[in-house]
């Protein structure tokens, strides 16, 4: 009994959540083709150690599942399909990207790892880390998947916070926000990913979009009288499960305008800081936007230091 109640604590999260058209053929066909590819094209194998630091990801990205009332397994079964590369095969494979790693659906739901920096020099294996970790978490986010009939095609539609093209910005700034969390709350639990938590800690992708979501969440427990991680588990389980909580409650504390705004983010946005102040003078978000102003001001980085509440050092 006890044992059965256990588990019901934990509903186990699916994979993939297909819609359109999806007769039993055309999953089938989905999964033949996305395990047909083999992950042979692999340029570099990491040093067993780093295995290590794997698995014990993968473990940490469990234990954070539960902490938001969820088991992952059938999710964090999918992250072994990882390519490490260099920098410059990823840039000729992906030429309008410049990015740190990349979880590609159109490809086999593969993470590309470049394992070296834009001069090529190896990167330290915590921010090798670092990397991996977000984008497993784009991979253990709901993944809506639209099937097509006659020619056995698929598109990936929503995933976590993101529909297609929609909500780019918010999407990245809240897994890498996830990211910096589950570093933070997580990888001193276990001895492999403690000897790279304090260099994986400082390093940030889009601290703007980090910045302005952790201002949005600091505005929405001010407004709720809500606790800073109230709002966040909101925001977990959305990203985990697909819901609309955290932007149900924007639209009812914030500004309705303001989600619509955020809907029309492109990619090409997201290292806007100027856009970003933008939007915080308008939906007044106060103390967000001086943050910001000082930030753009003393032309240094965005100063994360206000991420206290996850423990950011
Ligand atoms: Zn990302």
């Amino acid at each position: 009994m006890l044992r059965q109640m256990a588990k019901d604590a934990y509903p186990a999260l699916e994979y993939f959540h297909f819609k359109g058209d999806t007769t039993e053929v055309n999953i089938a066909g989905f999964f033949q083709f996305i395990r047909s590819h083999p992950l042979f094209d692999q340029t570099f194998v990491p040093p067993p150690q780093f295995s290590d630091v794997i698995a014990h990801m993968k473990e940490l990205i469990q234990a954070f599942g539960r902490s938001v009332g969820f088991d992952l397994s059938k999710r964090i079964a999918y992250l072994d399909r990882i390519v490490f590369v260099s920098r410059r095969d990823l840039q000729k494979m992906l030429p309008s990207q410049n990015t740190r790693a990349f979880f590609r659906q159109n490809d086999n739901f593969k993470i590309y790892v470049p394992i070296d920096d834009e001069h090529g020099v190896n990167r330290d294996w915590s921010s090798v880390a670092h990397s991996l970790n977000h984008e497993f978490i784009h991979c253990v986010s709901y993944q809506e998947v639209h099937l097509y009939g006659q020619d056995k095609s698929f598109k990936t539609v929503k995933s976590g916070m993101r529909r297609l093209d929609r909500f780019f910005l918010l999407n990245e700034a809240l897994c890498e926000l996830t990211n910096l969390y589950i570093i933070n709350r997580f990888w001193p639990n276990l001895v492999s990913t403690k000897s790279l938590w304090v260099s994986a800690i400082s390093e940030i992708s889009i601290p703007e979009g980090v910045s302005f979501l952790n201002g949005l969440i600091e505005k929405l427990s001010d407004e709720m009288k809500l606790g800073y991680d109230d709002i966040l588990t909101l925001a977990h389980t959305d990203l985990l499960v697909g819901s609309d909580q955290f932007l149900d409650l924007c639209r009812r504390k914030i500004s309705e305008a303001m989600v619509d705004e955020l809907s029309e983010t492109r990619p090409s946005d997201k290292y806007d800081a100027k856009y970003l102040l933008g939007l915080a003078g308008k939906y007044r978000l106060v103390s967000l936007e001086e943050r910001l102003k000082q930030d753009i001001i003393n032309g240094t980085e965005v100063d994360l230091t206000m991420l206290r509440k996850i423990g950011h050092v």
